[in-house]
């Protein structure tokens, strides 16, 4: 059997890979397997794209001698460019996958596109349409009233020849002609009625330059390239599924044998964002965001930013599995996905976001001692790093209160908190300041005979809170993300103000004054870590400078907008 043992195979075959199961049983294809990815280099990768890179390069890894190209559908010069070319490149090595020698360009088969054209037209299958784009789409009928056929539909073979070299030839200016398949103007599926081939463009393309002045349309452009490549198994998004008829009449035209087969699968939606090449160039290039790679976009530009890794993103793609059926999926699955991939990798560090400066009187002044604390509290080969503690401390401002409810295990007047892996202390004082009535400064007494955190008297203190030393302390940019939209599909609840209305006001909140402890000093390089209490964060690969490290919240510890959504009885 051509497929690989059982245990390296996912266990829910998905309705794609049972239907290749059963291709690969009824000898089809002589046991091969080959799949492509093939995006469109007119914009960056999302994370809808890495669902579709997962199936693809997925299915190559799992089916012995598989196989999957990337290849780029770069049929539209003017949208496209090489700066996506090389960032797909990038993103799909990052996350992880290896097309090997299959590197692809539609544009590379351009030539043989048009041979086949070419024969096409010889055998009475394609014809030159000389009308114009308005009566073109007047023909073209409706869903409910067929097209009409035109009427240079009737042309000769040797016209339609003559034409089609001239086209080529740069004979004629955009739009005067265009190469037609000739199918059926009365087809209920208006994919098939007499679609375009080849459009004249006089456009420089990304990688062909000036060679061509006519340019292929997707359809015709898409199932031959499979052909080319020796794709067996050619899936696509629910949208094509109309377009499937035609794919297969293209391929009939041609000869092609064995025929690649289209199938279709659901595409990922995310909740409280979009998922569009276009939407997101709007968000772009209207300044809602700071570009394709902001922490907030669902780019993988974007997620690898904001410390998504890449193993988080794939296990997301198997989780949410590959089906017919269009749904939105709630983005605490994502959230969830990198929780449990950075919870046993990222070291522990102490950051205060928002810093509140604690004096212990009873601690000597200029001293500074360095207590020891584990890098991880469940993985010792994690290691351990010094803390330094000094009489003047920074802790959150929310963990302390001055009227406190009885629940309130942190700190506040004359109550006991453990400061991690440090000493218990006493709030003895607090400082106001005397226009605004602020607190500046809270003063405690700590107790030396608890050194680690532990009384040797065996009383209990309920509360730990985390803390830095403000000497060594580094002062840090936190940026905490929130979600980029207000609603949970912002594409189905968008109206003629277009989804501006829509978005969260409060999706980015920068916090300049953070304080993390020194062992992040030289993180320059984008690492994460696990901020004690407070979350996971990654150093910014592009903002931070050696000693001013930014630093953007990947995700919280826990699923707060579950528990927010429930309290509003969502
Ligand atoms: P967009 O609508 O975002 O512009 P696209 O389909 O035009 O996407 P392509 O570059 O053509 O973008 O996509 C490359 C591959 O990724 C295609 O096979 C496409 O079907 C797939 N793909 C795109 N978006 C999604 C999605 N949200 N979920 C799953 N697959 C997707
Ligand atoms: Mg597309």
């Amino acid at each position: 059997m051509n497929q690989q043992s059982d245990n390296q195979r996912p266990v829910v075959r998905d309705f794609i890979r049972q239907r290749i199961d059963a291709d690969l049983a009824a000898g089809k294809n002589d046991g091969r397997v080959v799949t492509r990815f093939p995006p469109e280099p007119n914009g960056y990768l999302h994370i809808g794209h890495a669902k579709s890179a997962c199936l693809n390069f997925g299915i190559a890894e799992e089916y012995q001698g598989g196989l999957c190209s990337l290849r780029f559908d770069d049929t539209n010069p003017t949208k496209e460019k090489l700066e996506y070319v090389e960032s797909i490149k990038e993103d799909v090595r990052w996350l992880g996958f290896d097309w090997g020698d299959r590197l692809r360009h539609a544009s590379s088969y351009f030539e043989q596109l048009y041979e086949f054209a070419v024969a096409m037209i010889e055998s009475g299958k394609a014809y030159v349409d000389s009308l114009s784009g308005d009566e073109l789409r007047e023909h073209r009928g409706t869903l409910t009233e067929p097209g009409r056929e035109s009427r240079y539909r009737r042309r000769s073979v040797e016209e339609n020849l003559g034409l089609f070299k001239r086209m080529r030839a740069g004979e004629f200016a955009d739009g005067s002609h265009v190469l037609r398949a000739k199918i059926d103007m009365a087809s209920p599926n208006v994919n098939m009625r007499d679609p375009v081939m080849y459009r004249i463009m006089h456009a420089a393309h990304p990688m062909t330059g000036d060679a061509w002045c006519i340019y292929p349309m997707y359809d015709f452009t898409h199932c031959l390239s499979d052909y080319i490549e020796g794709v067996t198994h050619s899936l696509c998004t629910l949208e094509f599924e109309d377009h499937r008829p035609l794919y297969d009449w293209y391929l009939i035209a041609v000869n092609a044998n064995p025929r690649p087969q289209q199938i279709e699968f659901s595409r990922l939606n995310l909740s409280y964002t979009v998922m569009s090449k276009r939407l997101l160039n709007t968000l772009v290039n209207d300044g809602h965001v700071s570009g394709w790679d902001d922490p907030r976009m669902p780019t993988l530009k974007g997620m690898r930013r904001r410390g998504y890794t890449p193993e988080s993103i794939r296990d997301f793609c198997q989780r949410i599995g590959v089906t017919k059926k269009d749904n939105v999926v709630e983005m605490g699955v994502l959230e969830n996905c990198i929780r449990e991939d950075l919870d046993p990798r990222a070291p522990r560090v102490m950051g205060v976001l928002r810093p509140l400066k604690v004096v212990i009187v009873n601690y000597p002044e200029g001293q500074v001692e360095q207590l020891e604390a584990p890098n991880h509290p469940k993985d010792p080969s994690m290691g351990s790093r010094k803390l330094p503690f000094s009489r003047v401390l920074y802790i959150e401002r929310e963990d302390f209160m001055q009227s406190p409810p009885s629940k309130f295990y942190r700190l506040a007047p004359g109550r006991e908190v453990r400061l991690r892996y440090a000493y218990l202390v006493t709030c003895v004082d607090v400082l106001r300041d005397e226009q605004s009535g602020e607190i500046v400064e809270v003063h405690c007494s700590y107790d030396p005979e608890t050194r680690g955190g532990n009384a040797p008297d065996g009383r209990k203190v309920k509360g730990t809170i985390h803390w830095v030393c403000a000497k060594s302390a580094l002062t840090a940019e936190v940026r905490l993300y929130d979600r980029l939209f207000r609603v949970e599909n912002p594409v189905a609840a968008q109206d003629d103000k277009g989804f501006e209305s829509l978005l969260n006001p409060d999706s980015i909140e920068v916090l300049p004054e953070a304080r993390v402890e020194p062992s992040v000093k030289d993180a320059a390089v984008p690492t994460s870590y696990q901020f004690e209490r407070q979350g996971y964060f990654c150093v910014d690969g592009i903002d931070s400078r050696p000693g001013a490290p930014v630093f953007n919240r990947t995700v919280t510890l826990r699923d707060t907008w579950a528990k927010v959504s429930k309290a509003r009885g969502g």
